[in-house]
């Protein structure tokens, strides 16, 4: 076979050599001309207009315009040492300065050449000129590919300062295009392109760079990015569908006796429709015969430790035995808790395994586990250890998942013999378009409904001064019994600035809520975990009226009579994060409220996350407004695991209509050739094999 033009290393293009090479590839992962040509602009900027310098006035943006050098020089010494050119277009004379590069301009910018000059026009003494503008040559300009519209790249400190800028960028694709197009190879199947009618690989890689009107650019970037997510979700769908087809999932074919009685007996409430309809869905997965990998979103509050533990009831059932792993050692003491007390009286073993569970215990829940007396085992990390086994694993549950990377819940398929069902469940919602992606081979469980009697939290947004006002409503809700949150940003834990907010607060918070009328606790990374334990006791038990802290409290905190949660600089946190610890409020049956302060001072983005906080109470809502506003590599939910694709041109946030259509393209592909056999399909197979490897890895185990 030919060798594809676009595997040629960047350092053979005219004009990059082994040097630039060195950098590019460091500075922006860049080895061959296809790399390169991934590169895409952020930005375009009209480049049709020219102005005369007659009309250029200081305040103007950027500007174009062309004429020709009258006069250079270099004047001035050392720190002065400036190279001043005039240049005129017939209309008038214009300055243009440099401080810098002075030797290679002032060879350049000799009296009588022309030039295209672009720059930003600024003001001084009087004078309008332009400081350190763009160059061209127009004649050199006529061998270039021309476009009205500028193309904009990403540079780095380290590139910019070797004259590797976004123009020179710019000129790198020029180069490239010129010897490329109309030889690229088309990396998407006739078939599809004829069905979809998208541009061609050539056209939409030109024009990308240098569109040939808004019209083709419009049209190359819907290409590039249906072919982006198109590639993605083949990847998904199809290690979905190979993996149901070999991996044979262990049948629970009864619902048995501890699953009954535990319905009849102990539970204390009725189960409300969404988690009624879960659990079907999730009985019939794990008696299909197929393993069963399902993702359960539900907002906080909304009752999925239940559904784990009915579900870990119907594997007992069958003699199988269960795990469930959470993220902190507190959520899993809270969750082993849980199930004792509600698991009381049923004749069914319980383990808990953490950090600080010592050798000795571990050796004997070691040999429990194995020889099968051990039913249920709760814990952290600790538990995914490699001489972690089980004599019959039949479910392994994971909270708060996306706490967890993706390798650590691929650890749980290798606990038993055969492959476990795996539930994973998590409280941050998450998007639809970014659920298919980085969730896009499980399916999908929702609890949309809260248990009955929760009142929906009131938010309100405050400017710091009207800080009376929420003096005046704390000491109101107090009066009358409840106890109150004050929440600090921490964005960083080292960083000190953030500790001294959280200390005048607290200043500022006792002098307006004074001893022994009121009681204060506080509790901060900082503290020694002893002390934060008291603060933390003080306040759940009832004996403080108001708990001043850092996030700390965003995870495992359940006090029912807490009802008011004050956020303090509201602007500093995100979207999900504000929602996290929104819902530390609003588990008991009275009104409660959440109040976000911010100074005056607010960016748009940061008015458009409290707007939306205090507009919605839906955690789905909230998630998708998070991902327009910051993308989905920022997403907390992503974050913490890593988000493992690298997007060049598609974000999951705007381009949900194209995501959806490429995966749908990619379901109809692989339900009528799942091997990628037919005739013009290799060209697929071909490409997901040239895409990251570790994609593949990825998706099997998830
Ligand atoms: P999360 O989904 O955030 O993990 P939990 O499972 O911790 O939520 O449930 C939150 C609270 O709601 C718990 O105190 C739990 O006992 C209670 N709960 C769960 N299901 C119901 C129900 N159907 N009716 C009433 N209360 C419920
Ligand atoms: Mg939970």
């Amino acid at each position: 076979m030919q060798a594809d033009i676009l595997d040629r290393d960047i350092k053979f293009l005219p004009g990059v050599g082994p040097k630039r090479a060195e950098l590019l590839k460091k500075e922006l992962g860049v080895t061959t001309f296809g790399d390169m040509l991934s590169c895409f602009p952020y930005k375009h900027v009209d480049r049709t207009r020219f102005y005369k310098i007659s009309q250029v006035t200081g305040d103007l943006p950027y500007i174009q315009l062309e004429g020709t050098i009258v006069s250079a020089g270099i004047t001035g010494s050392r720190r002065n040492r400036r190279l001043t050119a005039i240049i005129s277009d017939g209309t008038g004379q214009l300055e243009l300065i440099w401080f810098k590069g002075l030797r290679w301009i002032n060879d350049l910018v000799k009296p009588g050449k022309k030039f295209i000059v672009y720059g930003k026009p600024t003001t001084f003494n009087n004078k309008v000129n332009l400081v350190h503008p763009e160059m061209e040559d127009p004649a050199k300009q006529e061998k270039q590919i021309k476009s009205a519209l500028q193309s904009f790249y990403n540079t780095s400190e380290k590139l910019k300062n070797n004259f590797i800028t976004s123009r020179v960028i710019g000129k790198i694709q020029n180069q490239l295009l010129k010897l490329t197009y109309g030889k690229i190879k088309e990396t998407l199947p006739e078939r599809l392109i004829g069905k979809t009618g998208l541009m061609n690989i050539n056209d939409a890689y030109l024009n990308i760079h240098f569109p040939q009107g808004t019209d083709k650019l419009r049209k190359a970037e819907a290409r590039l990015k249906f072919e982006e997510l198109f590639y993605l979700q083949l990847n998904i769908v199809r290690q979905k569908a190979v993996r149901k087809d070999k991996v044979k999932g262990l049948v629970f074919s009864k619902v048995g006796d501890l699953f009954n009685d535990f319905y009849h007996n102990h539970l204390p409430f009725e189960l409300t429709e969404a988690q009624k309809r879960v659990l079907k869905e999730i009985r019939k997965d794990t008696g299909s015969g197929k393993q069963m990998n399902r993702l359960l979103q539900g907002d906080v509050g909304s009752g999925k430790t239940l559904v784990a533990v009915m579900s870990m009831l119907i594997a007992a059932d069958n003699s199988y035995q269960s795990c469930l792993m959470a993220p902190t050692e507190i959520l899993a003491s809270q969750h082993y808790g849980t199930l004792k007390k509600m698991l009381d009286g049923l004749p069914l073993e319980i383990g808990l395994l953490t950090g600080s569970t010592s050798k000795k215990q571990r050796r004997v829940l070691h040999d429990r586990l194995l020889n099968g007396e051990l039913k249920i085992l709760v814990g952290t990390h600790a538990l995914i250890e490699e001489t972690v086994q089980f004599e019959r694993l039949g479910l392994a549950i994971i909270d708060e998942q996306h706490r967890f990377g993706v390798a650590q819940r691929a650890r749980m398929w290798k606990k038993s013999l055969h492959p476990p069902h795996v539930l994973v469940m998590t409280a941050t919602p998450i998007p639809r378009t970014l659920a298919m992606t980085v969730y896009g081979d499980l399916e999908v469980s929702v609890i949309d409904e809260l248990p009955p009697g929760r009142k929906p939290v009131a938010t309100a947004h405050y400017y710091d001064t009207h800080r009376e006002r929420l003096f005046g409503f704390m000491r109101k809700q107090i009066a009358s019994g409840r106890q109150v949150y004050v929440v600090y940003p921490l964005i960083r834990e080292s960083e000190k600035m953030d500790y001294k907010d959280l200390e005048d607060g607290y200043e500022s918070i006792t002098r307006a809520f004074p001893p022994p009328e009121y009681v204060v606790a506080i509790v901060h990374g900082r503290m020694k975990n002893e002390d934060k334990e008291i603060g933390m006791k003080q306040f759940a038990g009832g004996n403080a009226h108001i708990l001043v802290s850092t996030t700390v409290i965003e995870v495992g905190v359940d006090v029912p009579n807490a009802s008011v949660m004050v956020i303090e600089s509201a602007e500093r946190f995100g979207l999900s994060q504000l929602h996290q610890l929104r819902g530390r409020v609003g588990r008991g049956a009275d009104q409660s409220y959440c109040i976000l302060m911010s100074s005056h001072k607010l960016s748009n983005e940061a008015r458009h996350r409290i707007k939306t906080m205090v507009d919605t109470n839906d955690g789905f809502e909230i998630a998708e407004a998070d991902l327009k506003l910051r993308g989905p590599g920022d997403m907390e939910g992503t974050m913490q695991s890593g988000f493992p694709f690298d997007l060049k041109i598609s974000h999951l946030g705007k381009d949900s209509r194209i995501l959806e259509y490429a995966r749908q393209q990619a379901i109809e592909i692989t339900e009528e050739d799942p091997l990628l056999e037919k005739p013009g399909n290799d060209i697929l197979a071909r490409q997901l094999r040239k895409l990251n490897p570790e994609l593949e890895e990825w998706s099997r185990i998830s």
